[in-house]
């Protein structure tokens, strides 16, 4: 067993802090006071590659792997919470997606643009009615000739309004129950698509959320991915690495809490000596970094796993859950270490906390994880592998 990142996988991490320190961190508080989508960095990250990181190289992208990855948004998330939620949801949930399940034809139309960043994607399964419960979705889809008319509506779907195309889960069959999903490619531009106004949020104000709405909205049959009702194993398989990828922001976003709360306990002084020299702030931090630490290698044991090609349900699950709660306990002791100050924005602890409340919901929350982990202790416990 090796802890250490590969040569290759360090200058990467070094390459993206550098970029993410000089280009993205000092937008953090304009994008949050301003609800504005960071369109010019994404631009710059495209360039870097970062966009196409999970994409094959004959497509476009870097071919890079998902402990890569996790590398690459921990230092995003660490700069700027909103930004690496925009990039999750292009690079990840679609490009990633999009790669391991597209056709040759589907890849090569569409991969090398998302990975360049000509376009950007996003995933729409969320429903109104259908959350947690994804499986019981509702948008229809029925083929007619050799197009696909779209009905229904999604919502929640982060970078809705700035992408050009979206991978849509929609029903197939509406007596098959999770058997019964597929899914699509759809051009945002393709008529009987809309865009809801971007919802107004707690934080993650950098990353725009909306609702969908498709009405008899005709997709090219050719846009179906994988075939009709094929859904279920497209979204399954694609988890683990959604999950542990989603980890690995809330490894940056508690990493930046800490930092913060790290320099201004030695530069606060009261009652005539720096806060970190009274204990109950000092054990802040000590366990904040233990638990910081403790995330970082539950998501990057998930991704080595991932990489090996490993279901690992259990194990991207403690990843989420645990990185994603230590996220938020890490912020939230921030606050309580600056004291009044951060409570005040100027200190942007405060919005840390906001960006971070997110994590335990968004991609399953918190609830969600802890019924997959039983669900699958039990599994192991009646002989299933472990891995
Ligand atoms: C900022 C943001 C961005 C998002 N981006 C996307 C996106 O890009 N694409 C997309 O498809 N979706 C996206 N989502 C949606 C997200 O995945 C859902 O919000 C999440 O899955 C929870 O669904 P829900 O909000 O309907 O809550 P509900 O499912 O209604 O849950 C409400 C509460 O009930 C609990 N609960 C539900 N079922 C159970 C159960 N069986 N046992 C115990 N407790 C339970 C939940 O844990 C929660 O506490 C986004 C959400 C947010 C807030």
């Amino acid at each position: 067993m090796d802890f250490r990142l590969s040569e290759e996988q360090r200058e990467m991490q070094a390459m993206v802090r550098r970029f993410a320190q000089t280009e993205i961190a000092p937008l953090a508080r304009q994008l949050d006071e301003e609800e504005r989508f960071p369109a010019e960095t994404f631009h710059k990250m495209g360039e870097l590659g970062l966009l196409g990181l999970l994409v094959p190289e004959e497509y476009g992208g870097v071919g890079g792997d998902v402990l890569t990855m996790c590398v690459v948004t921990e230092e995003i998330a660490y700069a700027c919470s909103s930004t690496a939620l925009s990039f999750l949801a292009h690079a990840t949930l679609c490009c990633h997606n999009l790669a391991c399940n597209g056709s040759h034809e589907q890849k090569a139309k569409y991969l090398p643009d998302l990975a360049s960043g000509k376009v950007l994607g996003g995933i729409a399964m969320t429903e109104p009615g259908a959350g947690s419960d994804a499986l019981g979705l509702q948008t229809s889809a029925v083929r007619v000739g050799d197009e696909y008319v779209l009905n229904g509506s999604k919502t929640f779907i982060t970078n809705a309004s700035v992408a050009g195309e979206l991978l849509v889960y929609a029903r197939t069959d509406k007596d098959a129950g999770p058997r019964g999903l597929s899914q699509f490619i759809v051009e945002m531009d393709t008529p009987g698509v809309s865009v809801g106004k971007p919802f107004k949020k707690m934080g993650m104000r950098g990353s725009p959320t909306s609702e969908v709405f498709f009405e008899d909205c005709r997709v090219p049959a050719a846009n179906l991915v994988q075939g009709e009702n094929q859904a279920l194993g497209i979204l399954l398989g694609g988890l683990d690495v959604e999950r542990t990828v989603g980890a690995a922001m809330g490894v940056g976003g508690g990493r930046a809490a800490l930092d913060r709360s790290l320099k201004y306990a030695q530069e606060r002084t009261q009652f005539g000596q720096p806060i970190i020299m009274f204990e109950m702030v000092a054990e802040k931090l000590a366990d904040m970094a233990m638990n910081i630490e403790a995330a970082r290698l539950l998501t990057q044991k998930a991704a080595v796993l991932c990489d090996a090609g490993v279901r690992c349900s259990a194990e991207a699950s403690y990843a989420k859950l645990f990185a994603t709660e230590s996220c938020q306990k890490a912020c939230n002791d921030a606050i309580q270490i600056f004291g009044g100050y951060g409570y005040m924005q100027e200190y942007e602890v405060e919005r840390m906390l906001r960006d971070a409340r997110v994590g335990t919901i968004g991609g399953g929350t918190s609830e969600i994880q802890r019924l997959i982990i039983v669900k699958e202790l039990v599994k192991r416990s009646m002989g299933g592998t472990q891995p």
